[in-house]
């Protein structure tokens, strides 16, 4: 194998999603929904495979279909108060995924240094060092003391000295995640403003993953930090239609950006993806259409959506609590994390002593109780996942009865 990717070979969701699968559980594990996207967007898909228009079928422009940048363009300018040019500021991609892959790819060279903020979306270490760079590590850190501990996402924070801390001259980006996966957590506008702040006065790129932007709950609002003063000519916003229309199998995603950047990321795409398949381009492009419509009005889908999860959302905390465990309440996205610690569960002699805690506790729930969930320690650094082994993540973005069975496995273990 080639070195670079020596060290990433191992993956969180094969080993989780097989071990699911096979166990036959109840999958609060990987994140999807296990409900259809609305009407009016599997009706587009269906419109565009059956339609008269042969052209669907092939090839499309390279850095996106005519229609959906077009579409994106128009949005995104009107959620930045950005003019956006469709050509030339938009990349379309497989999924947001192939975003992230073409951003590191295409912006950090050997030796560059990536702040990424502890715990992160798994993937952004791999991509960083297949690109050469360097990872620098900087926790969120939840506030309280044991007798009163952090409740909500909101109370997990950043140090801005340890992170002002973290900037050095091998410094080229940041990588933001907001909703956060796996906590749920929503950034605050005075939080955003120290990471920009930062990102101007050091030259630093901002690669914001952005892909749960709809989901939000408690009048907790979304803010873009390509939006704050100075920072859309440094930041790369990265979106995808799976999170955005609940079809996570589309794999459509995209990657906004003032063309300065973007055309690197277009330079990457072009030589290696070159398009994603045209026919869901169109059909999300015309899901897009229809919401522009009705955006902020109650039939709108994006209106709708967090409104729905914030009731699973719910539902799924009061069982926990109703079962002595201890969920961190996020304020948006798809997943909340819950404290093992306090069950003293037996768990069976690793057969591997490196193996983490709440790799071992998932595991067991899974084989023994027939429940799927990931374990949080596959969100730090390796350095780091000792220290912090004591959470499980659940996703609640599933049907009614999903949530029902979970709720059952709950009840009866205790
Ligand atoms: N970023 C985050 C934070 C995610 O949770 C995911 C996975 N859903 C992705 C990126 C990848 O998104 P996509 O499915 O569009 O490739
Ligand atoms: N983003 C999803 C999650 O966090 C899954 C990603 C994947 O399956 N590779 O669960």
């Amino acid at each position: 194998p080639a070195r670079r990717i020596l060290g990433v070979e191992k993956n969180i969701w094969l080993e989780f999603t097989e071990m699911a699968a096979k166990y036959k559980s109840v999958d609060l594990g990987q994140g999807f929904p296990n409900f259809s996207p609305p009407d009016f967007v599997r009706q587009a898909f269906s419109d565009v495979v059956s339609g008269e228009d042969c052209l669907m079928h092939q090839y499309t422009r390279a850095f996106g279909h005519p229609t959906l940048v077009k579409i994106l363009a128009k949005l995104y300018g009107q959620l930045l108060g950005q003019s956006i040019d469709p050509f030339g500021d938009i990349l379309v991609t497989v999924g947001a995924y192939e975003a992230l892959f073409t951003a590191f790819q295409a912006l950090v060279d050997e030796g560059d240094e990536v702040i990424i903020i502890e715990p992160f979306f798994d993937c952004y270490e791999p991509m960083v060092k297949m690109a050469g760079g360097h990872c620098v590590f900087v926790p969120l850190r939840p506030k309280g003391t044991p007798d009163k501990p952090a409740l909500s996402s909101g109370e997990w924070a950043l140090d801005p000295d340890e992170l002002a801390s973290k900037f050095t001259e091998r410094t080229k980006a940041i990588v933001l995640n907001t909703p956060h996966n796996p906590l749920g957590k929503v950034f605050k506008r005075e939080e955003l403003q120290v990471i920009a702040e930062l990102c101007v006065k050091h030259d630093v790129l901002c690669i914001s993953d952005e892909v749960y932007e709809w989901i939000v709950f408690d009048g907790n609002e979304h803010i873009k930090i390509a939006s704050l003063p100075g920072m859309w000519a440094q930041t790369v916003t990265i979106g995808s239609a799976g999170k955005t229309f609940s079809a996570t199998g589309w794999k459509v995603g995209w990657a906004i950006g003032p063309h300065r950047i973007l055309k690197h990321l277009q330079t990457v795409h072009q030589n290696s993806v070159y398009h994603t398949a045209t026919a869901a381009q169109e059909a999300v492009a015309r899901g897009f259409q229809r919401e522009l419509d009705v955006l902020g009005r109650p039939e709108s889908y994006l209106f709708q959506l967090p409104r729905q999860l914030q009731e699973k959302r719910n539902r799924l905390v009061e069982c926990l609590l109703s079962v002595g465990m201890r969920p961190i309440i996020p304020e948006g996205g798809y997943f909340l994390i819950v404290d093992i610690s306090a069950l003293n569960v037996e768990l069976p002699e690793p057969a591997d002593e490196e193996e983490p805690y709440d790799y071992r506790f998932a595991k067991w729930l899974i084989k023994t109780k027939g429940m799927a969930t990931i374990p949080v320690s596959a969100f730090y650094s390796l350095g780091h996942r000792k220290d912090f082994a004591s959470y499980i993540r659940l996703c609640y973005v599933k049907e009614d009865s999903t949530l029902e069975a979970a709720e059952k496995i709950l009840k009866e273990w205790h």
